[in-house]
């Protein structure tokens, strides 16, 4: 019988986006990109260090300050932004499976990830137009009103969780509001950001308004926080890298919007639709295998529907089918990085040290298909203490920790114990309770009844030490505007001080 030898496909290179062109880094350095869940070899990747980052802002900095870019209209940069959409819309199937072999998710997940990212593109063309300023009452004899201009340029810096859509959210309100850029992705997931590159070339943006530079956070990350020719730092990632990026920020004052980590609760009361609320509590946990700053890592539960709840979890999370997010019906993936997968093992660790219990997952998932990927069991520890590092450290992995808890008082005082503030839900069928709850969470992003839905349109970011400023909808722009007060003398006598 002939067989078919396997198909050799050759590993693509990339290239990044510096001034209007797809270049590589000085000295022609090249990273390795692999797939979490085979170990298999999918691209190389520009590696570049600050000389790299250097020209990259060099350009945006020359497009900002003398380019054609500060004439475009707002129609024009709301254009380039549907035109944009729509590429990432034409290939929408293609990066959704990139985004999966990059970095693990399941590819529903994906898919939902890329049309998310058009949407946002979508949201801030057409929001490019509705950007206003006021106009004062102001004695006769002048005129004040307020302008709203670009803050300049921009250095964008992303983590590996949601790789496409978190260069959307920074991209797409930047460009609208006419800053200039350069995004860095993460070193784990750069693949589906540099396909946009090719996708912002098409729709036609002028040299050096859009640049991507790949590398690590030590060089091109930190000449981003860092350059004094850059006037703004966004930054999306961990609390412990937040902090070192506004420290460096502060050698040219620039501006920094920070979204960073959580250990979000999610609260269940005893009157809560039971069925929803293990459906919500496992899907806070372990969507995007846990690997997400809004989850729901702390499960307060209360005490009267404690025990049924963490049973019908139990029965339940069999369900959630763990493999390679392309292979059908997957809902779990691999974690993004060996490195990773020792972290959130480490943390399973101290949890049965602390003396939580655990009723659900701890290990590796056994069989040939996981051997070469960062695969973690969905883990729950239940009868959790507030103290444990388990209830308190943002573990960014499928770690759910469990605490009971007596009355609303209990329940409220345990959410907000936290140093962090993203995100928090609350499931009961009684919604003045509910919202009562809601209102005394110190967090940015909150539920009823549902966890993890969120819209383009609304704004996103934490209280606390989840960072400051909003990204995503009306707020999102405004993070890259400045507002200039303009006073008009009518008055065409002088002004008779002196
Ligand atoms: P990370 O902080 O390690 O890295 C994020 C980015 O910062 C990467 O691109 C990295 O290369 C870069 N970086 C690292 N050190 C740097 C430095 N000194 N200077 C400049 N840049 C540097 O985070 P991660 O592991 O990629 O992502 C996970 C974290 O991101 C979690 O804490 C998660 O909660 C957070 N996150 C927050 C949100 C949100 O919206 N609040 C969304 C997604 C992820």
């Amino acid at each position: 019988m002939k067989t078919l030898a396997p198909k050799k496909t050759a590993v693509k290179t990339y290239a990044m986006l510096v001034d209007g062109k797809l270049v590589q880094a000085e000295g022609g350095a090249l990273r390795d990109i692999t797939d979490p869940a085979s170990g298999e070899l999918l691209a190389r990747v520009p590696e570049s260090g600050r000389a790299d980052a250097k020209k990259a802002v060099a350009a945006a900095r020359r497009a900002f300050d003398s380019g054609p870019w500060r004439k475009t209209t707002a129609q024009d940069r709301g254009r380039l932004l549907f035109k944009v959409a729509e590429g990432i819309r034409a290939r929408a199937k293609s990066l959704a499976e990139l985004e999966v072999r990059n970095m693990g998710k399941p590819l529903a997940e994906a898919e939902y990830d890329a049309a998310d990212a058009a949407a946002c593109f979508e949201f801030y063309g057409g929001l490019a137009t509705k950007v206003h300023g006021e106009t004062m009452s102001v004695p006769a004899n002048s005129m004040s009103f307020v302008l709203r201009e670009p803050v300049g340029v921009c250095g964008q810096i992303i983590p590996w969780n949601y790789p496409l859509l978190m260069a959307a959210w920074k991209l797409a309100p930047a460009l609208a509001a006419g800053c200039t850029v350069v995004l860095k992705p993460s070193e784990l997931t750069p693949l589906t950001a540099l396909e946009l590159c090719p996708i912002l070339l098409e729709a036609g943006f002028p040299d050096g308004v859009v640049n991507v530079v790949t590398g690590p956070g030590a060089g091109v990350g930190e000449e981003l926080a860092e350059s004094p020719l850059v006037d703004k730092v966004a930054f999306t990632g961990g609390t412990v890298t937040g902090r070192r990026i506004a420290q460096a920020a502060t050698g040219n004052l620039k501006k920094v919007t920070l979204e960073l980590g959580g250990k979000n609760p999610n609260i269940v009361f005893a009157d809560a639709d039971f069925e929803a609320a293990v459906d919500g509590a496992l899907f806070a946990a372990f969507a995007n295998q846990g690997e997400v700053c809004s989850a729901g890592s702390r499960l307060l539960v209360e005490k009267k529907v404690h025990k049924e709840l963490v049973a019908a979890m139990l029965k339940k999370a069999p369900r959630i089918k763990l493999g390679h997010g392309l292979t059908p019906g997957v809902k779990m993936g691999p974690l993004v990085s060996s490195a990773h997968r020792d972290k959130v093992e480490g943390y399973i660790k101290v949890g049965k040290e602390e003396g939580a219990k655990l009723v659900l997952g701890g290990g590796r998932p056994k069989g040939a298909e996981f051997d070469k990927g960062w695969f973690v069991e969905p883990t729950i520890f239940d009868h959790v203490k507030p103290s444990m590092r388990v209830a308190r450290e943002e573990i960014f992995g499928p770690v759910l920790s469990v605490i009971p808890f007596a009355d609303e008082a209990e329940a409220v005082r345990l959410a907000n114990d936290t140093e962090y503030g993203l995100a928090a839900g609350v499931w009961t069928t009684n919604v003045t309770k509910g919202v009562r709850v809601l209102r005394e969470l110190r967090a940015g992003i909150t539920w009823l009844n549902t966890y993890h839905p969120t819209f383009n349109e609304m704004p996103w970011g934490g209280y606390k030490q989840s960072g400051y400023g909003r990204e995503l909808g009306l707020y999102g722009i405004q993070a890259y505007l400045e507002t200039k007060q303009v006073n008009i003398n009518l008055d065409e006598a002088p002004l008779g001080w002196y």
